[in-house]
């Protein structure tokens, strides 16, 4: 049984969930932000920024910033507004009625618990596809990227390697070329499943070259990467192939298993929004990488959590909902 109806809960502690528990906590709606577990690779507390190391494109740090010390920002400030934050991943929802209700282990008993609020913000992210190499986990930020974006700017006159055969693969090693002095695109198959227009583009380029049928099964270097060891599938052949930088571009998945049936969403399992970021339950609204898979930008995804904050006090101030008394009662749980 849940002890109270909360004004909001905020799934996700990612730049949009971290950015809508601002917002909410401001507008004196006290949210609770279930964050996530830390124990979870897929949807740990801060997001995928957790893993990346320097991030020089969010706007106001000249200098760029740690990824873990951004979203440690971030949280220190939902946390100054007074936004409650429970260390634990959402196991369940029940969207169907009104208070909406979640459950959720209790981080010191591993207990369910169930929590319930008027409306609640989805903000659980999405995370890349990985090979599941051991030393990719390890030197993830430290050559190892999922984000081209983010981190071809570290690449300027390298060599560097993506993996993939889709349209992510070849959009960011073209767009890798930009800095790398060569881009090696890995591909499983011989034929690629990216679009015509992608593949024509990517081999027009000079700075990329294609290795086919081979696959990556083990990433060299202790610190920072130094090479890869590749296994040509048809052959049996190995080989190495140096380089300081790995793009995986194998595709990723939005977190959104458990809200299957109940949200809608598009075939891959992004979650649809409209007017904003509402989705098709009324009271309940979605942002950041969950409902984004085209920018995928840690600003884009605060700019959205934003959105959804000031939709959701809209949408309570609407029902008739007053913010929350500064009261502490209300903090239990
Ligand atoms: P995707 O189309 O699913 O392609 C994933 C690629 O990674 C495939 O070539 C796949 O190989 C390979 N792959 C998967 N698992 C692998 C593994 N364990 N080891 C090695 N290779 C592996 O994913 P995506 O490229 O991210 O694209 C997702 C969607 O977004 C697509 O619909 C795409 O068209 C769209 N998109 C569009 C644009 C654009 O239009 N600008 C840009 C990016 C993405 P196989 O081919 O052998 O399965």
């Amino acid at each position: 049984m849940t002890d109270h109806v909360r004004e909001v809960v905020i799934i996700g502690s990612g730049p949009a969930g971290l950015t809508a528990a601002i917002y909410t906590a401001r507008a004196n709606l006290r949210p609770l932000v279930i964050e996530g577990s830390p124990s979870s690779t897929s949807d740990q507390p801060g997001g995928q920024l957790m893993l990346t190391t320097d991030v020089e494109n969010f706007p106001g740090f000249v200098e760029g910033v740690m990824g873990p010390e951004l979203m440690g920002n971030f949280r220190a400030q939902a946390e100054r507004f007074n936004a409650e934050f429970l260390t634990s991943k959402v196991s369940r929802v029940d969207f169907s009625s009104r208070p909406f209700r979640m459950w959720a282990p209790d981080p010191s008993t591993g207990e369910e618990r169930e929590y319930a609020a008027k409306a609640v913000i989805v903000s659980t992210g999405a995370r890349s596809l990985m090979l599941g190499l051991p030393a990719e986990r390890r030197l993830m930020g430290y050559g190892v990227s999922t984000c081209a974006t983010c981190d071809g700017f570290f690449f300027r006159g390298r060599d560097i390697a993506v993996v993939g055969g889709g349209d992510s693969a070849l959009e960011e090693a073209t767009f890798l070329t930009k800095f790398a002095d060569s881009v090696t695109v890995i591909h499983r198959r011989k034929t690629l499943r990216a679009s015509k227009f992608m593949q024509d583009r990517a081999f027009k380029n000079p700075k990329v070259h294609f290795l086919w049928d081979t696959i990556v099964t083990d990433v060299v270097g202790q610190a920072k990467v130094e090479a890869l060891r590749l296994r040509n599938v048809v052959t049996d052949e190995e080989s190495d192939l140096a380089v300081a930088g790995l793009f995986v571009a194998i595709g990723h998945v939005p977190n959104t298993d458990i809200f299957k049936g109940q949200l809608d969403m598009d075939e891959a399992g992004y979650l649809l929004t409209h007017a904003g970021s509402h989705t098709n339950v009324d009271g309940v609204f979605a942002c950041g990488d969950v409902q984004d898979h085209v920018y995928r930008q840690a600003v884009t995804a605060a700019g959205s959590g934003c959105m959804a904050a000031i939709d959701s006090e809209r949408w309570l101030e609407a029902q008739g909902a007053a913010p929350a008394e500064l009261d502490e009662t209300t903090t239990e749980w």
